[in-house]
Parts: structure tokens; sequence; C-alpha cells
């Protein structure tokens, strides 16, 4: 059968021949790949600058955003059946034993760093026409869903960043007194930087949890994004009409901060606005640019003295997994049209370069078989 894989040693991009995988424990499912998101990182890997082959592998197979449909189950497996639609987690366990976080199935907190990721680190992913994975790493989705199933994997990175938001702000008398109707960010402001599928897929997150939500990004006011954004209940911010330092002016205090960009610089000069007992979240991983000056004085005297807090998140738990299929399926009922145009393209397995080699659209699938 098919599969995309990068040959990082050749730096080559191609379509290989690849067995047929088989059911080897009583707890795998073998699954067939119904589509496959193209994201940043994919395209990263394909660019030589991330990613690992398997020990002793001269390639790897990418891919780490999927929905799948059982075909086949092991016979100690429980709670799925062949015609299940499924989404997979991306990371595997360290398997060192002192490991607590991945002895706790929470390898998106692994301490040794020797964790794998499907498609990404050291193991093979899901550009592929089937797969097999053991059952605690898949998720049940909703058939109804269908494509948009594919939004999963990059909604958990919002949806791990909210959870966290919400234990850390217990510190605090945060939560709003809310009328019993009110979602609970309806008191917060919370700025999402970038406009890209995690930008976007964390905007209506955060909408949807309540905050009034502002998306700060490049693309000018009149672009199609800006107008996504506004038709989910947003409010678009276009870089180029409002500096970063005048933020607060336009928009009043900020309470959260989803950092979906990768900008370091531009992030931190965010990090100098945020408001009393504000969280701010990093999500992406910056290539490595030159050094950019920030006024680190500045920012540790507002952290002291405005008790903020800033965390990096990476990955997600099954908990976050299980949010965003939640979340999505609300998505569907109120922004129907808003969360459809997030799939910009469709392209079969055998057209793997245009999508994996520009970066036109928002989501872009890949569909197998
Ligand atoms: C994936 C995560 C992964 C991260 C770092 C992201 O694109 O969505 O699952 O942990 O890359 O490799």
């Amino acid at each position: 059968m098919q599969a995309v894989a990068v040959f990082p040693r050749s730096r080559d991009v191609r379509l290989i021949d690849i067995p047929e995988p088989e059911i080897a424990r009583p707890t795998e499912v073998k699954l067939r790949t119904l589509h496959v998101g193209v994201c940043g990182t994919d395209r990263e890997i394909c660019g030589f600058h991330y990613g690992t082959t398997p020990a002793g592998e001269e390639h790897l197979v990418i891919g780490h955003e999927c929905v799948a449909e059982v075909v086949e189950i092991g016979p100690r497996v429980k709670g799925f059946r062949p015609g299940d639609r499924v989404v997979l987690t991306v990371r595997r366990r360290c398997g060192v034993p002192m490991c607590a976080a991945c002895n706790d199935g929470r390898q998106d907190f692994c301490y040794t760093g020797r964790f794998t990721e499907r498609g990404i680190k050291e193991r093979h992913g899901f550009m592929t026409e089937l797969l097999v994975e053991d059952q605690e790493n898949l998720v049940r989705v909703p058939k109804e869903l269908g494509e948009l199933s594919a939004l999963v994997e990059p909604l958990t990175i919002a949806e791990k960043a909210l959870i966290e938001v919400w234990q850390v702000q217990q510190r605090l008398p945060w939560s709003c007194p809310t009328a019993k109707d009110k979602r609970p960010g309806h008191c917060h402001h919370a700025v999402v930087l970038g406009a890209g599928p995690i930008g976007l897929l964390g905007a209506m997150a955060f909408t949807n949890a309540g905050f009034s939500t502002f998306v700060y990004s490049r693309e000018s006011d009149a672009s199609d994004k800006a107008d996504l954004v506004r038709s989910f209940g947003a409010t678009y911010v276009a870089a180029g009409d409002t500096p970063a330092g005048d933020l607060v002016s336009r928009i009043g205090t900020i309470d959260v901060v989803y950092e979906a960009t990768g900008a370091s610089a531009l992030s931190f000069e965010v990090l100098t606005q945020i408001g009393p007992n504000a969280a701010f979240v990093f999500t992406g991983v910056p290539g490595l640019r030159p050094k950019a000056e920030v006024d680190t004085d500045l920012i540790m005297r507002n952290m002291v003295l405005k008790n903020q807090v800033l965390l990096g998140t990476v990955n997600a738990g099954r908990d976050a997994f299980e949010a965003a299929v939640r979340d999505l399926v609300e998505f569907d009922a109120k922004w129907p049209e808003s969360v459809r145009r997030l799939i910009t393209g469709r392209y079969h397995a055998t057209d793997f370069k245009t999508p994996l080699l520009s970066t036109d659209g928002i989501k872009n699938l890949l569909t197998f078989g």
C-alpha cells in the first residue's frame, strides 16, 4: 500500500510502497485512513527542518492529524467495532519506568523527552492507507462530523490550553460572577495571536467558552480570514492597523493570550501588554531566528506586580481530545458555515505534494484509498 514518506538524508519526499500492517497484539485495532490533515509541522518536516526517522530507518511516514474507520479489532478490544470512526492521538509513551507522566498515560507531559510522536518523531505516521494502533490511542468521533473530524487534533492544542488556563486560574477569584446561562469565560478578554488553523480553531474554542475573543494577525481587515473570524462572533484586529503596543487601547484589558504564531518577537511584545492576573499561553515552536531584544525588566516587573502567568503547552492528552470532539459538535451546530470554511482543500494522496509544499488555504486534507 502507498504512504507519503520523507527521506531526510537524501532530502526527498515521495510516495512509497509499504506492507499492510496486521494486528499483532490483542488490544490493537486495524484502521482504514479516511482523511489526514496537513499542518505546519508536516511542512517543516518536508523542508527537513524538523522530524526524526525511526531508529535505523532512512525514512519517516508523515501525517498526524488523522480520521480513520475501524476495519478489524483484536480479541481484547473493548468499546470499538468495525465501522466506527476514530481519531488518533499522536504521542506515545517513553517507556522509562520513572516517568510519572508516561506511566499515567500523559505522555504529553513526558519528563524524559524520550517519547515518540507518530509522523513526527521516531515513529511512522498516518499518511498511508491502513494503520494498526492500540485502542488506548484512539478516540471515537461521531460519523456525522464527517471530514470535520480532521480538525480534532489541531483543536486539541487549544483545548489543552483552555484546560490548563482554567486550572491555573483556580488560584484567583477569576470565574465571573456569572448568570447561569453564561459560559465561564464571559467576563474576560482573550487575544489569539495568528489566524492559521491553530489560531482560528483556538478562537472558536475561546469564543465558545464565552470569552470576548480578538484575533490579532497580519492579514488585512478586508481579508477572507478576517471575515471568517467575524462570522463566529470574534473580533478581528489587523496588525497592519493596530501595532501590538496599541492592543490594550484598542480592545481593553487582556486576560488571556493564546499564541499560535511561533513568532517570538511579536509574542514577547504582546506579553508586555497583558493585564492583572492574566495568563499567556505559548503554543508555537519558533525556528531559530536572529535574536530579538526584549524588555526583560518590564516583563519581570509586570509578572510579579500583576500576578501574571506564562505557560507553554505541547501535544494533548485524552481529556483534550474528548473536549475537542465535544466542541467540534458544538461549532458545527452553532457555526456550520464557519467551521466548514476552515477546510480549504482536498487532495488525493497521489497529489500529496500540492498541500505539503504550499501554504495556500487554511486546512488541506489528504484522502486515501
Ligand atoms: C502536533 C503535536 C506535536 C507537536 C510537536 C504539532 O504539530 O500537533 O501533536 O506534539 O507538533 O512535535
